[in-house]
């Protein structure tokens, strides 16, 4: 990956440089450089999951989301070869194969503890007690012993010259909102949530598996128009976020309105009941 050449030089240098400032500021590069790696990969695999469903940012957990919902192999290293000729039904035993380039793999829980390590020398140090110098920087020494390691990780990466999107049978539906879905046939839960691929959507699916079949159903709450009883659906995700000092008008085509608002509940619960 040539732009972590730019990032291991910067903090080459900044050790070179060897203050306390300018190890802070290694860190620091350190740390960008990691998120980088991460979220490179998470941009590779964006057609396969929403922004919806990364959860957290941390390098670390966008790593293992990509490893559950989208590859396996997110952060494995391996090679990619193409054959000479073109495929047959079986390839043939001394079938000549063109390498098309390398995949750098790391370990995903070795890189989110030095990310997190590193942190620790980006703050000052609270003083716990009065008679203390408030310091800016803390433990040259280890701080040194943390940005090598950042350095092996990231020098090992920066070998890597393509990243995979992964491979795999790949399902697809579309969403109400017009966006296609892609998703990895063979990472997909019976019951799991998936939201839709485009940022400004709201809906979510339910994924259905019966024997090979793989089944999307959306999400929804139907409501009824008072007048007509016809119904219409919604996102059900839109609708949960509906506040309670909200109202929500449903304009139906009949002509009639009727107007839908969340309100707390009260009862008395039944004897030995909940
Ligand atoms: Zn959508
Ligand atoms: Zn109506």
């Amino acid at each position: 990956m040539y732009w972590i050449k730019d990032h291991v030089e910067r903090v080459r240098g900044l050790v070179q440089n060897g203050t306390e400032a300018s190890l802070t500021y290694a860190a620091l590069e350190c740390r960008l450089a990691l998120e980088r790696v991460c979220y490179d990969r998470l941009r590779v695999s964006h057609a396969y999951i929403s922004p919806e469903d990364i959860g957290r940012w941390q390098p670390r957990d966008v790593v293992n989301r990509l490893i559950q919902d989208v590859d396996p192999h997110v952060a494995s290293s391996f090679t990619i070869s193409i054959a000479k000729t073109p495929a047959g039904s079986v390839p043939e035993e001394d079938e000549e194969y063109v390498e098309i380039g390398r995949q750098a793999g790391f370990d995903a829980k070795r890189l989110g503890r030095i990310w997190n390590a590193l942190s620790n020398f980006l703050h000052v140090q609270m003083p716990k007690v009065g008679d203390v110098e408030v310091k800016p920087f803390g433990g040259r020494e280890k701080l040194k012993r943390k940005i090598d390691e950042a350095l092996e990780i990231l020098e090992e990466i920066q070998l890597g010259t393509l990243i995979s999107s992964g491979m795999g049978e790949v399902v697809k539906f579309t969403c109400g909102c017009g966006a296609e879905n892609k998703r990895r046939a063979c990472l997909l839960k019976e019951g799991q949530t998936v939201s839709c691929i485009n940022p400004k959507c709201r809906e979510k699916w339910a994924v259905h598996l019966e024997g090979d079949a793989i089944g999307f159903q959306r999400k929804s709450i139907a409501l009824v128009c008072l007048s007509c009883r016809a119904e219409s659906k919604f996102s059900e995700d839109w609708i949960l976020d509906i506040r309670s000092n909200q109202q929500f008008q449903l304009d139906c085509e009949c002509g009639a309105s009727t107007r839908f608002a969340w309100r707390l509940m009260h009862f008395v619960p039944a004897e030995g009941g909940s």
